[in-house]
């Protein structure tokens, strides 16, 4: 128990940061391209917020948060999705009294659905997430499709498959509600008992039911867009007209309703295949009334949310090579005697902006040489009795074994003119 973390959870070892932060750094410089800028929220929220911005028929709200009461006696919720709380804050701080839109984006949110864990579904994951606040133009949903499309495909992900669908507003859904239930109202004998529930609260929650079987049901459904009023119609074609602008492919997927209650007309999805199946890695759209439905103004949006653990397992299964930056410029090795000039030295390295160390840990010079092998650091600086004497340091390029001597003082410099040559 002790030594073992808690099931669906992962630990990030300092071995495998570098792969985080490069995606990291590629899903920032995205954002801020567009104009986002991070936002960062607590890891926990009143219950209330979740059971009331998402939905209380979700999947998430009925089975999957983990939620407790806090001594105070409040319920509060590990944040299972980033949307809600990004719209509490951006009420709660007045955001819309600004101009508009609000653009936000939050990065390596940790997210937590008590799900089965499996292979690209945990109990803690990770999501980049954009939100845009106050813009009601199609063209803002597609910025964000194409955002999206653009930062895998650059991160090197083929066979992105754009997925996107339209499932209405309030004025044209109930309709399409109708005709669902009435499709689906000889089938609930075949439906698994999750989706007989969602018959009767939320039809439209069928279709995206991942049991093959409903599945199955569900393959010739009427589709929404079919029953789009006008206003949603001319939307959902300025976003194609948009994507088509954008020069990325698309289809048109009736099966894309997206898990949670408050989304309106866009919604969307990137999926690729995998040898495991298919995968979702961002998914997304329009949701035009949580803002006023957590008692803010009645002010439009759109967002999506992608997983990072999920961006790094394609990128693995793909054999996409992220570069890892060296963990040491120069390792420091010394006679025993000598550790305070070595630690002199480690620090005044470190402070030229060099990666240094040195051994901390009494090893023999020999031992020294070996961890420093070890470390993959391309340079060695010594302190041997005779460097000691005359305030000198042997500078080695561990791979071509050159050696250099020289003061103490210009290591940084003939450091750097090594380096140099090297190139
Ligand atoms: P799925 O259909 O796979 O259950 P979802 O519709 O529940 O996904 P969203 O709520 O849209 O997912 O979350 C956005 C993204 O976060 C997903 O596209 C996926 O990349 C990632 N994600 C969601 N749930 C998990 C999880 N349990 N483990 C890892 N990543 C996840
Ligand atoms: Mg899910």
């Amino acid at each position: 128990m002790l030594t073992q973390a808690p099931r669906g959870t992962r630990d990030l070892l300092p071995t495998e940061s570098y792969r985080w932060q490069y995606i990291e750094a590629r899903m920032r410089e995205a954002a801020a391209l567009a104009g986002y800028r991070e936002v960062r929220t607590p890891v926990f929220e009143h219950t209330e917020l979740f059971a009331r911005g998402v939905g209380d028929t979700t999947d998430i709200v009925q089975k999957e948060m983990y939620t407790f009461q806090d001594k105070g006696k409040r319920s509060v919720t590990l944040k299972p999705e980033g949307t809600a709380g990004a719209a509490r804050c951006f009420l709660e701080s007045n955001l819309y009294a600004d101009a508009l839109p609000c653009k936000m984006y939050y990065l390596n949110a940790p997210i937590f659905r008590y799900e089965a864990p499996q292979s690209g579904r945990l109990r803690e994951h990770h999501q980049f997430g954009l939100e845009c606040f106050g813009a009601q133009d199609a063209t803002a949903d597609a910025e964000l499709i194409l955002l999206a499309y653009r930062l895998l495909s650059g991160l090197g992900i083929r066979n992105l498959s754009v997925n996107i669908n339209s499932i209405g507003c309030p004025k044209c859904r109930p309709k399409y509600h109708e005709a669902l239930k009435t499709f689906l109202s000889g089938k609930i004998d075949h439906l698994c008992e999750d989706c007989r529930t969602r018959f009767d609260r939320n039809p439209l929650r069928v279709l995206d039911c991942k049991k093959a079987s409903c599945q199955e049901q569900v393959k010739d459904a009427p589709s929404m867009i079919d029953m789009l009023c006008d206003d949603c119609r001319a939307h959902f074609e300025e976003l194609q007209s948009c994507l088509k602008a954008g020069g990325i492919p698309y289809q048109i997927n009736p099966r894309i309703v997206r898990g949670l209650d408050y989304y309106t007309r866009t919604v969307f999805e990137l999926i690729t295949s995998t040898p495991d199946g298919n995968l979702t890695v961002c998914g997304g759209g329009r949701y035009d009334h949580l803002v006023e439905q957590l008692g803010g103004p009645d002010l439009p949006a759109v967002g999506f949310g992608m997983g990072l653990e999920r961006v790094l397992m394609l990128m693995d299964a793909e054999g996409i090579r992220i570069p890892e930056p060296a963990h040491y410029d120069v390792f420091v090795t010394y006679m025993g005697e000598h550790r305070l000039k070595a630690f002199e030295l480690v620090e005044s390295l470190r402070a030229e902006g060099w990666k240094a160390d040195m051994d901390h840990c009494s090893r023999s010079l020999k031992a020294q040489f070996k961890y420093a092998n070890k470390t993959g650091a391309p340079f060695s600086a010594t302190i041997g009795d005779d460097e000691a004497k005359n305030g000198t340091v042997i500078l080695k390029n561990m791979v071509t074994r050159e050696e250099r001597t020289v003061p103490v003082r210009e290591a940084g410099k003939t450091l750097a003119e090594m380096r140099k040559e090297e190139q």
